[in-house]
Parts: structure tokens; sequence; C-alpha cells
């Protein structure tokens, strides 16, 4: 006999047609979900942060731009050895290109990466003194610097209640159903229209940690995730 057909059941049927067309219909997390599962993500780290090493601005600038398509690990593996050589806009310019690459040629796109970097050294000594702008237009002004890097730079070095959405990120968002959206920027305008305001500076680091080390790509770890029963991926394992 059909489930449905099964009085007992049918409440445990409806409920699953219910997930399915919720997520069919990407519905978002309802507010008090979301408040209780950034509460969650709180109590496990009540001070996250990125785990790439930096001292100043200017530092964590370099590093997020070497970040991308790399791990954190080898960037601060480079930056160690880098920043002791050299970690502001007139230093990396008198390293120059050539000792530059050698610094960071252990990391993906390093060629580019180089070029980039020396342009944006330029242009923070042209345009602001050496120092690291505060403003979205003026950070994307800057060669190899994206909306990505600029959300990073914005709310771990100044504390502006931005979120930048990586490939972690991403996943989480949609996964779970806190802020499902089809592009980066749709994810990021939905975690923000729904981060409520306590949660908005460590947002990104939560969901990144979360994403990074709980709900990885391949095999997430469903069966001791701390919001496990807020989640709605359909696919979360119960017991693995
Ligand atoms: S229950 Fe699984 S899919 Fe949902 S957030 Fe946790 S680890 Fe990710």
């Amino acid at each position: 006999m059909r489930l449905w057909r099964q009085p007992e059941r049918r409440g445990a049927w409806i409920q699953a047609k219910l997930k399915i067309l919720l997520t069919i219909l990407s519905v978002p997390m309802d507010s008090e979900t979301i408040r209780q599962l950034f509460s969650r993500l709180q109590t496990l780290r009540p001070h996250p942060t990125t785990e790439l090493r930096y001292r100043s601005p200017f530092e964590l600038l370099i590093a997020v731009m070497l970040s991308a398509q790399s791990t954190d690990k080898k960037v601060n593996e480079a930056t160690e050895r880098l920043f002791q050589a050299a970690n502001t806009p007139k230093a990396l310019l008198a390293l120059g290109q050539v000792s530059l690459k050698h610094y960071i040629k252990s990391i993906g796109l390093y060629n580019t990466k180089a070029i980039n970097i020396i342009n944006t050294c330029t242009l923070l000594l042209q345009r602001h003194n050496g120092d690291v702008p505060r403003d979205r237009a003026s950070l994307e002004a800057l060669p190899g610097v994206g909306r990505k890097t600029a959300n990073v730079i914005l709310n771990t070095a100044f504390g502006e209640p931005t979120i930048a959405v990586d490939t972690h990120i991403f996943r989480v968002a949609n996964r779970t159903g806190l802020a499902p959206g089809k592009t980066v920027r749709d994810v990021e305008e939905a975690l923000l229209a729904a981060t409520p305001d306590q949660f908005k500076q460590d947002a990104h680091h939560w969901l990144i940690l979360h994403g990074r080390y709980r709900c990885t790509a391949r095999n997430p770890r469903c069966a001791d995730c701390p919001i496990h029963d807020l989640c709605d991926y359909p696919a979360k394992r119960e017991g693995n």
C-alpha cells in the first residue's frame, strides 16, 4: 500500500513531500531558525577569525590576493618569508616582481598574482599614501581585487559587517536553506538580508569555518553537526 494511504505514516509522508517542495522553491529559513543557527555557531566559536596570518591591513590584502585557488596553509607558508622581506607597498616595489615571484612560486597562478600585487602597490602609493583604503570602490579599483576580496578586507581588517561569499559559504548557504541563491552575488545579498545584525560581523567566518571543517563538499559530517536539526539539506546524513 502506498505510504500516503497508511494513516499512521501519512504525517511522515506529508513532511517529506513538504521538505522536497520547500527545497525546489528554495524557501529560505524562518528568522527564528536563522537566529538559532548563528547562536550555535557563535557558542562554538565566540571569536572567529581568518586563518590567514597577518599583522596589518596591507599584509591581509596581500594574503587574500594570494589565497584565490590556494589554501590558507600554503599562503601562510609563503607570506611568513615574504613579509619578513617586505610588508609595505614601498618595500614590495623595492623587492621587485622577479623576487616577489620567488617567494610565492608555491602558490597557484603566482605569475598573475605577482603582477597584480606589484600594480596594486603602485596604486596604493599613488592614490592612498601607501594605506589600504577603507571603501569598497577604492578597493575594487585595485588590480586583482574583486568584490569577494574587498568584502574580506572590509570585514576582517576594518570591522565592517560585510559577508564575502566563497565556495564554502555558497555551499553552506544553499544546502542548509539559510540563504539560497544561484549566483555568489545572490547568496551574498540573501545572507545580508537574512542575518540578524548582531551576527553580521562574524557570519563570514562562522560559515566559512563550518563549510571548511564540518559541512564539507563531499562528505559532510552531518551526524555531529551542531545545526543538524535546523538544516534543510534533503541529503543530510543521520549517522555517518
Ligand atoms: S547537517 Fe550536514 S548538510 Fe546540514 S549543515 Fe550540517 S553538515 Fe551541512
